[in-house]
């Protein structure tokens, strides 16, 4: 369970304060899956990298799964993200000199999982994800939709339990678009907690709970 208390986001900028969460107070239950929609610069960005734990607040309070992890330091941010939290971008954010397989056990290679487990682990969402046959090629020699599998693949081999994914198709054609979705909502199928940044409204309106941002606040929200 996720929940925020008036949490607020004040950037200051040539003098200027910017209210990119104005006290925004939000519960998603564990298995939800929700879109967060709204104009560019509204704040949807700042919501989920506090949600995932990536930026924290300025004021307010957040508890994941009941602990307060509001004033945590860096290192321990950094080790709630790794157990909890998979997080996925536009720009999919691989590392270009690893080979797709090397990049989906970049987080239990971090974590020293020993190479035969890393593989173990790994083989089955090669599989799954439709990348086996791809899995000793880089980045750069993958499509669009299939560099996101890699960053999805990445994101949940240790079973988080919540994807937040930031305007995941924003840089791929329609039919990648799908796909992805597509594998997004199985995961979401089988009891993750998945929350979606997105423009385009005909993703965002497939969500069961859809979260409208407006000026850093929570202007509509078909959950509550
Ligand atoms: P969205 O994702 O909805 O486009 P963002 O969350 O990225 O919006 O940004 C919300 C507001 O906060 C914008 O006015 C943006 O310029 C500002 N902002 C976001 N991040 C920063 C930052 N690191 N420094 C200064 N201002 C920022
Ligand atoms: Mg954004």
């Amino acid at each position: 369970m996720i929940e925020l208390r008036e949490v607020s986001r004040i950037f200051h900028v040539g003098g200027q304060e910017v209210r990119a969460m104005d006290r925004v107070s939000l519960i998603i239950t564990p298995g939800e899956y929700v879109s967060i929609m709204g104009p560019s610069g509204s704040g949807k960005s700042t919501l989920l990298n506090i949600l995932g734990l990536l930026d924290t607040p300025d004021n307010g309070h957040y508890l994941l799964e009941g602990q307060d992890v509001t004033s945590l330091s860096d290192a321990q941010l950094a080790e709630v993200r790794g157990r909890k939290i998979g997080f996925i971008f536009q720009f999919f954010h691989l590392i270009p000199r690893l080979t797709a397989q090397q990049n989906i056990e970049l987080p239990l290679l971090l974590a020293g999982v020993s190479r035969k487990q890393r593989t173990e682990r790994s083989l089955p969402l090669l599989e799954a994800f439709g990348l086996a046959d791809r899995r000793h090629h880089r980045p750069d020699e993958l499509s669009g939709g299939q560099r996101q599998r890699v960053a999805i693949a990445r994101a949940v081999i240790n079973r988080p339990a919540v994807l937040l994914a930031d305007e995941p198709t924003g840089n791929l054609d329609r039919h990648s678009s799908g796909d992805i979705i597509d594998l997004l909502e199985e995961l979401n199928k089988n009891g993750l907690t998945l929350v979606i940044v997105t423009h385009d409204p005909e993703i965002g309106n497939r969500a069961q709970r859809r979260i409208r941002v407006v000026d850093g606040t929570i202007a509509s929200d078909s959950g509550r």
